[in-house]
């Protein structure tokens, strides 16, 4: 009987062509012998870097020189456009060769994850500023920032489980709307398919394909057909041969199904951005990583540009983990005037986050909530270079609302007395 191996080449180049085009809705150019080129159609390509060849082993194979950088046989394109299992996609094959009986191979595909594969990995919060401030990726973030908050806004309804989400997390509509907080909607959504942000830019994408890379660049669309990155079995099979534009077929929204925080600097600049599931379940935290920019400075304070005024009034910070934490703290101060909190984003302060503070000549340093040693560290350092004193805010039980704990704290602040704390 004959193997997967041997139907695998039994097709030659020329014969093989045109089930490709029909399979992926392509043409291609013969470029010489046994050497096909098109445009790839896993990638906005603007040449033709998709290309058919011959191998030394006489098996015909497929590559693509852009942004997939992948090398395919032929059940590795079947089980990308169809989204079929490596056994299922031979099976396609061999019917196409009429072959009905065949051994089938039993291992996997070298390149491209069963469907079973699919689970989205999770990822810690993470941190993008790119090394030289820059107005176009500030400007894209921005717009983005801006696209899907007055999406949240305007569906109040349809996003009912987000609203309720953050309603119980502390976060009400002024709030929403103080904070630009947005919403992606994920994959799985009806309308938007994980792509509202790529699918609200397209009418200027279409004028001006530079635009897009503007959004690849901020890290804000992801490349669906990326092998290289954890997940790739779950991004791959969000390819959307339906859609006809290679955009909105091969790219999704970096943030699709979370809810979105833009991080501001003490100018209110947009510096990136932090996405979170509304549900918990793993670890509910998108890191945000922009392309071909070095994760470098981790400067982010989340609520800094609210509350650098203050700082500089009392002299006094409370220093966060994490951003519900901010929220519960943002609804206990801002009635006061007292709004002095700002939240680190992890356990840690960050030498450069510690340089932003020293500017602002901060004097009490409260650190809530138990830090481990190195974030005591951290923040230990920076109060001693500004000639200042850390509290820490410890031993707060799990649920214990941190207003019992903190309302002392806030009644002392004001400028002198929280020694005597
Ligand atoms: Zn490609």
């Amino acid at each position: 009987m004959k193997t997967y191996q041997d139907i695998k080449s039994a097709a030659t180049i020329d014969a093989i062509i045109p089930y490709v085009e029909a399979l992926l809705d392509i043409r291609f150019k013969c470029v010489k012998k046994n050497r096909y080129n098109a445009p790839c159609p896993f990638h906005a390509d603007t040449k033709e870097n998709f290309m058919v060849y011959v191998n030394k082993e006489d098996e015909v194979r497929f590559h693509c020189f852009g942004a997939c950088k992948g090398d395919w046989d032929i059940a590795d394109l079947i089980m990308l456009r169809k989204k079929y299992p490596f056994r299922r996609a031979q099976q396609v094959w061999a019917e196409h060769l009429g072959v009905a009986e065949f051994t089938f191979d039993d291992g996997r595909s070298p390149c491209i994850p069963e469907p079973d594969e699919t689970a989205e990995p999770d990822e810690p919060v993470g941190f993008v500023e790119p090394k030289q401030p820059d107005e176009k990726m500030v400007a894209t973030l921005d717009d983005a920032a801006s696209f899907y908050h007055e999406l949240l806004m305007s569906n109040e309804d349809r996003f009912r489980t987000v609203w309720d989400y953050l309603a119980r997390r502390g976060v009400e509509k002024d709030t929403i709307r103080r904070f630009n907080i947005g919403y992606a909607p994920p994959y799985s959504d009806e309308q938007h398919h994980g792509r509202a942000l790529i699918a609200g830019i397209l009418p200027r994408v279409e004028k001006d394909p530079g635009i897009f890379n503007a959004f690849s660049d901020a890290g804000l669309v992801r490349f669906l057909n990326d092998g290289s990155v954890k997940g790739y079995g779950y991004y791959s099979r969000q390819i959307d041969f339906r859609r006809k534009d290679p955009f909105s077929r091969n790219y999704g929204d970096y943030f699709a199904g979370r809810m979105v925080f833009p991080i501001y600097d003490a100018d209110a600049g947009v510096t990136g951005m932090v996405g979170r599931r509304p549900e918990s379940r793993g670890v509910r935290w998108l890191k945000h990583q922009a392309r071909e920019v070095p994760l470098s400075a981790k400067s982010w304070l989340y609520g800094i540009e609210k509350a650098a005024p203050y700082i500089r009034q009392y002299r006094t910070i409370i220093l966060v983990e994490g951003l519900f934490d901010y929220f519960a703290f943002y609804n206990l101060l801002q009635g006061q005037d007292k709004l002095v909190v700002a939240s680190t984003l992890g356990s840690y302060l960050t030498p450069e986050a510690a340089t932003i503070l020293k500017g602002l000549d901060i004097e009490n340093y409260i650190a809530a909530y138990d830090w481990d040693e190195l974030g005591r560290n951290g923040i230990e350092r920076a109060a001693v270079q500004s000639g200042g004193w850390v509290y820490y805010l410890g031993g707060l039980a799990d649920g214990q609302d941190p207003y019992d704990k903190l309302e002392p704290v806030v009644s002392a602040i004001s400028g002198f007395s929280l020694q005597h704390l």
